[in-house]
């Protein structure tokens, strides 16, 4: 692990929504091609650290480096990160007037990074991918949950980020649709992508995480593999809150 290359360093990391401290003092190295599955209780600002990582929220204090760039410095062009950084929501967040393909060509497109004719034929190879190819010009609300969550993943794809961020990508979902969408994001883990995912799949968790990190009340209380989280919490808090989920 020590000669892997780091991906993600935070530093310290605090995020105030005004008088409410959610981010207390997180530092943590991601390696490149790590898959870091986040648990913690709700309120212990998990989506928090996620959206600081893609700057969608600013950090109060502290840095976080990608690729080795303070991202947190305000001379960062901050949309050049994010082009790099890919995140997948609970809520799939499709444009519900565009087709499937148009969804995935979007981006890529509005950005001036790929041609029409190259974002179409990326989005048919990432439609291809997470099996749906023959859903390109179907409309959002044809789809299930399921199929709406892979093609955000694939709309993410698109730009060809080298990091993903997934923040409980299935717990809007009906049971029996997680699994096609934890064995797409499975696939991109074997693939070799940098990954920090929010989840209570516990078995996804053991079966794909890297590194199991514990957070509660915006600190890290506890990390490693899943063998000693998840089978052998040490923390008090760790252990109570895996007998709720487990
Ligand atoms: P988790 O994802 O672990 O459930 P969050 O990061 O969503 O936790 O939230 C942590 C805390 O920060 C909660 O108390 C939440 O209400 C608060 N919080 C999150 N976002 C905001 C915001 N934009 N404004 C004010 N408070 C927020
Ligand atoms: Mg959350």
């Amino acid at each position: 692990m020590e000669d892997r290359k780091i991906k993600i360093h935070v530093e310290n990391l605090k995020k105030n929504f005004g008088a409410l401290e959610v981010l207390k003092d997180m530092s943590i190295d991601i390696f490149e091609g790590e898959v870091v599955v986040l648990l913690g209780p709700s309120g212990s600002g998990k989506s928090t650290f996620l959206r600081c990582l893609n700057q969608l929220e600013a950090a109060t204090a502290g840095s976080i480096t990608v690729d080795g760039k303070n991202i947190t410095d305000k001379h960062t062009d901050i949309n050049k990160v994010r082009e790099n950084i890919g995140m997948v929501f609970q809520h799939f967040n499709l444009f519900p007037h565009k087709t499937v393909l148009e969804n995935i060509m979007l981006a890529p497109v509005e950005l001036k990074l790929m041609t029409k004719t190259e974002a179409k034929e990326k989005g048919m190879q990432l439609l291809n991918r997470v099996g749906l190819d023959a859903k390109a010009d179907a409309y959002p609300s044809q789809l299930s949950g399921g199929q709406k969550q892979r093609i955000a993943i694939a709309r993410s794809l698109a730009m060809n980020p080298d990091i993903m961020l997934f923040d409980e990508p299935t717990s809007a979902l009906d049971p029996e649709m997680v699994g096609e969408v934890l064995a797409v994001m499975k696939e991109l883990a074997a693939e070799g992508m940098t990954m920090v995912v929010v989840t209570h799949e516990i078995g996804f968790a053991k079966e794909v995480a890297d590194r199991i990190v514990f957070m509660d009340d915006g600190y890290i209380v506890e990390q490693g593999t899943a063998q000693e989280v998840i089978m052998n919490p040490q923390e008090p808090r760790t252990i109570d809150f895996l007998n709720k989920v487990l």
